[in-house]
């Protein structure tokens, strides 16, 4: 069901209470990536625009429910004010009379930045009297955090109870391609799904096993899938207790006539520390001592040419550790894969995120989602709470 938008209301000199994702990563107190700040700007915009007086929200980092100096927004505000070219007044408090009397002296247009909401333990308890308290201080209540929308929080669904609530543009942006991918893809539609744990993924598997025409299973979680089908994977990372889960998930992929496809060679290794010894070996002749660290230069091939003839792609979950150099080369190509293909590109998982813009490549793909999390459980094919609250379209 598609959500009513800040289009959709009116907000001339309305008080305005926007959750946004100002989680930035911070290195001595200076912000290293203001990709999250920038991705919220044309809401904060349109509403500078159409005059309303814009009350931003956000957490940082995990403080606990408690104030701690290194987790306030002051550096996010500075930002803010920088990239918008204009004043933004920064409060030490979320609720009570320090905003209260900050917001009553607001003009239209202004921007005013409450302090990170996770100083609150009402916050993560979603309790109703600290959400009525932030309602308090506005008309109208917009979220725009895609990425915690998957956590049932005060400011992130609590306060929706109060105030007419609906989605930004980002938050918008981020439903509309992840729904387009996922519920009405251009087919053939192919999932690659990689990363460390099948565990992590299990529930995003099962989802689109129901929907793909091509599963692509790489990374570490292939190693299972790999004992599953009876090869000896050597010491690479393998969940034993997930052996049976994979063959399940086989025979299903076999029964809805689902083309699965897994590494025919990997990238081995003696040490994921300090490697000594890394070559390419086929799949069934992984050495006993060894470990799969990434998949090899066949199975990249292989998984870029369903790529390319792909009509939707969505990626979730590296192809080896590509954190490390020496292991990085799969990932790169399957990310340059999605690049050059034709396809709607969609990436969802911090991880996979951060892999495509290493790359090089973020600007060729379709929509890469701001929410790890929040990603994830939208491929899992469950309503996020932060979404549930908002307004109907
Ligand atoms: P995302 O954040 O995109 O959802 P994940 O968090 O599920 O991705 O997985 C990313 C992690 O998986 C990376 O840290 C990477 O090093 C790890 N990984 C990928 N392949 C392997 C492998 N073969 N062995 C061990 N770890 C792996
Ligand atoms: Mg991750």
């Amino acid at each position: 069901m598609p959500k009513k938008t800040v289009k959709d209301i009116d907000v001339k000199g309305k008080r305005v209470l926007v959750r946004v994702d100002f989680n930035v990563p911070l290195k001595d107190g200076v912000i290293t990536d203001d990709t999250r700040i920038s991705a919220a700007l044309p809401t904060i915009k349109y509403l500078i625009d159409r005059g309303a007086k814009v009350i931003l929200v956000s957490h940082l980092g995990r403080p606990k429910g408690q104030v701690k100096e290194e987790f306030r927004l002051d550096p996010v505000a500075r930002r803010l004010s920088e990239l918008l070219g204009r004043e933004v007044t920064k409060v030490d408090q979320c609720i009570g009379e320090e905003p209260k009397k900050a917001i009553s002296q607001m003009r239209e247009g202004d921007v005013l930045l409450l302090e990170n909401v996770r100083f609150y333990a009402g916050e993560k308890e979603n309790d109703p009297q600290f959400a009525e308290q932030l309602a308090e201080l506005a008309d109208v209540y917009v979220n725009d955090a895609f990425g915690t929308a998957h956590r049932a929080h005060a400011s992130t669904a609590g306060v929706a109870r109060y105030l007419p609530a609906v989605a930004g543009f980002l938050m918008q942006k981020e439903l509309e391609m992840l729904g387009e991918a996922v519920n009405n893809p251009k087919h053939p539609f192919v999932a690659i799904i990689g990363g460390a744990k099948v565990s992590d993924k299990i529930g995003v598997i099962e989802n689109l096993l129901n929907k793909v025409d091509t599963l692509i299973i790489g990374g570490g979680m292939a190693n299972t899938f790999l004992k599953a089908k009876g090869f000896n994977v050597g010491r690479s990372l393998v969940e034993e207790d997930k052996i049976d889960l994979a063959k399940g998930l086989l025979q299903k992929a076999a029964a809805n006539k689902i083309e699965l496809l897994l590494p025919d060679d990997a990238l081995v290794a003696d040490s994921l520390e300090s490697p000594t010894a890394i070559k390419t070996v086929p799949v069934e002749k992984v050495p006993e001592d060894y470990m799969i660290l990434d998949i090899g230069p066949d199975s990249a091939k292989k998984f870029a040419s369903a790529v390319q003839k792909a009509g939707t792609v969505v990626w979730n979950g590296p192809m080896g550790v590509f954190e490390q150099k020496a292991f990085a080369g799969g990932t790169e190509e399957v990310a340059r894969a999605l690049a050059e293909s034709h396809a709607v590109s969609v990436v969802g998982g911090g991880d996979s995120a951060a892999a495509v813009k290493k790359t090089g490549v973020a600007d060729r793909i379709s929509h890469i989602s701001t929410g790890g999390g929040a990603s994830l459980q939208f491929l899992e094919g469950k309503e996020l709470p932060g979404v549930a609250a908002l307004q109907d379209a």
